[in-house]
């Protein structure tokens, strides 16, 4: 595996478990909020991550590539209200799509095919990340001015299966 697309999926790591840590944050904000139909979403989103994080540190390990697990920054701990956080998780995920795209575009030039095949997972699991995370956004911000209907969808919240912490097979 080439040093250029090692370490650049091994910051693709870091980005995943970043974003493990914000939603972990968000799940703890939402708690303090007794929104806790919210919290289990945030802490089920923080668990997908975990195991995105997982699939490229298994793909890693698959080609010989070297695992440097980088320092993770504190993510935010507060935010104004429930819809502000829903849109600083819409926006992170468009920023990770970004970054996912300039991976497959890394892969497509370095003709690193097995990557850019692993990666293709991403491209589609990002398109599902932002439309979800668009849609609870702009449904939080129909419904919070009005308790009823912000404890109406903190009990539909609360209804998300759990996710495996094992990373999720396909595009291998
Ligand atoms: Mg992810």
């Amino acid at each position: 595996m080439k040093t250029k697309i090692e370490t650049a999926l091994n910051e693709q790591v870091h980005a995943e478990f970043f974003s493990f840590y914000l939603y972990l944050s968000m799940a703890a904000y939402f708690k303090t909020q007794h929104l806790d139909g919210f919290a289990h979403w945030m802490r089920t989103q923080a668990q997908e991550e975990y195991s995105h994080a997982m699939k490229l540190f298994d793909y890693l390990i698959d080609r010989g590539g070297d695992v440097n697990l980088l320092g993770i920054d504190s993510p935010p701990a507060n935010w104004s209200s429930p819809s502000a956080a829903f849109e600083a998780v819409v926006k992170h995920e468009i920023h990770i799509t970004n970054r996912i795209d300039e991976l497959v575009s890394l892969a497509n030039a370095e003709n690193d095919h097995a990557t850019s095949v692993v990666l293709h997972w991403f491209v589609n699991e990002q398109v599902e990340e932002v439309s979800i995370a668009d849609t609870l956004f702009h449904q939080v911000k129909m419904v919070e001015d009005n308790p009823h209907g912000l404890l109406m969808l903190d009990r539909e919240l609360a209804q998300r299966p759990d996710v495996s912490l094992t990373a999720p097979a396909g595009g291998e």
